[in-house]
């Protein structure tokens, strides 16, 4: 489905990509995880059109993207929920959602999809006429990933959804995560900085260092939270 090969990209002078390959297969649950400045945020910038990248193809559904704008390649299915979420805090909740099927003509698909991730997401029902800023760091977490959801995604990639949240919450947006993939089929791609709670949920992790992919690999290969966590460290 998407499909990155040596990408390299960066700052000016400074390469924060060495050359990145990468693939995620329709309905898989991809995790890139790293450390602070491995580059994941500007692999996920550079995937969705915010930024340029130095070289390097990147090929949705076939099709090369790079040089699209973000927004355009929102409306082919490809959606980036970024890091700090983005929400619109001094909205609604119920205002947040309509923003994220604002591009769709189709008005009883949105109220349906309105619907059904108000199912997935029951703490955003509760809080459906609340202001946005004032829901909790899960709760606008959960509500940044609905809204992307309204904007029909088929391949949705998120930037560190797991931030600055307890693990007990880190433990129910994972949860929402895996009902989407498994009940519609929602490909994802997450980025975090902790390999922490992920073994359950991903279907295939890539560890990335100083730009690099140092370990690709199925979860099934992986085995352990320990093996996991040796190869982060580099003791493998
Ligand atoms: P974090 O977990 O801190 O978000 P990350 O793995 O997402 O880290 P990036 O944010 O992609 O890493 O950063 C990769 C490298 O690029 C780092 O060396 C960082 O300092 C640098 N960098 C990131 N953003 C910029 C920018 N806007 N201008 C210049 N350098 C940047």
């Amino acid at each position: 489905m998407l499909k990155v090969e040596g990408l390299r990209a960066g700052y000016g002078r400074l390469t924060a990509l060495g050359g990145i390959d990468l693939a995620v297969g329709k309905g898989e649950i991809v995790f890139v995880v790293g450390p602070n400045g491995a580059g994941k945020s500007t692999l996920l910038k550079t995937i969705s059109g915010l930024q340029a990248p130095f070289g390097g193809t990147i090929t949705f559904n076939g099709k090369s993207i790079v040089g699209r704008a973000p927004e355009q390649l929102c409306r082919e299915g490809l959606v980036l929920v970024p890091e700090g979420r983005s929400i619109f805090r001094t909205l609604s909740v119920e205002e947040n959602l309509a923003l994220g099927g604002m591009g769709r003509g189709d008005r009883a698909g949105v109220q349906r999809d309105v619907e059904g991730v108000l199912d997935t997401f029951p703490v955003l029902r509760a809080r459906y006429k609340g202001i946005a800023g004032h829901l909790s760091g899960g709760e606008q977490q959960q509500l940044a990933i609905a809204r992307a959801i309204l904007q029909q995604p088929s391949l949705i990639m998120i930037d560190e959804p797991s931030l600055g949240l307890a693990p007990l919450i880190i433990d129910q947006v994972y949860e929402s995560l895996r009902q989407l993939n498994k009940e519609s089929g929602l490909t994802l791609l997450i980025v975090e900085q902790s390999t922490a709670r992920i073994l359950d949920l991903a279907t295939h992790i890539y560890i990335l260092r100083n730009g690099q992919v140092v370990l690709n690999a199925r979860v099934d290969e992986i085995g352990s939270d320990e093996a996991l966590e040796q190869a982060y460290f580099g003791y493998t």
